[in-house]
């Protein structure tokens, strides 16, 4: 846990979110400033600045960060049209908030290449 970090007083209960998937490891809960019609940020309960950062030892972690995901898509009625996966990490991806969080779009047509 790290102190001032948004997604940690997520995981803590500190700062309310909309929840929408979660088991011992992971946290899914809606993005403030959506996106598309489904926007789901999904986080590892244990704070970890990037998913660059994660080691060998997160193998499991990381499974469980894509099946809990698929759960999502599933849930919200996503995974059959499109569903989107992203990663944002660092500057030039656009990484605002150091926590990694997988973004789960959907509901609508995507472009690509992303912008
Ligand atoms: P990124 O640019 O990949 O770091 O994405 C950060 C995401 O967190 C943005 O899509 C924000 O809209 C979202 N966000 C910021 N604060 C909150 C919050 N309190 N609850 C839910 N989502 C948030
Ligand atoms: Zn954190």
């Amino acid at each position: 846990m790290a102190e001032d970090c948004l997604f940690c007083k997520i995981v803590r209960g500190d700062i309310s979110a909309q929840k929408v998937y979660e088991d011992d490891d992971v946290l899914a809960f809606r993005d403030i400033n959506p996106e598309a019609p489904t926007h789901v940020l999904l986080i590892p309960k244990r704070h970890l600045p990037r998913v660059t950062d994660a080691t060998a030892e997160d193998a499991v972690l990381l499974g469980k960060m894509l099946l809990g995901a698929n759960a999502v898509a599933e849930r919200e009625g996503i995974a059959a049209n499109g569903v989107r996966y992203v990663f944002n990490t660092n500057q030039d991806a656009g990484q605002i908030i150091f926590h990694a969080h997988m973004h789960i779009l959907g509901g609508r047509p995507m472009g690509w290449p992303p912008g």
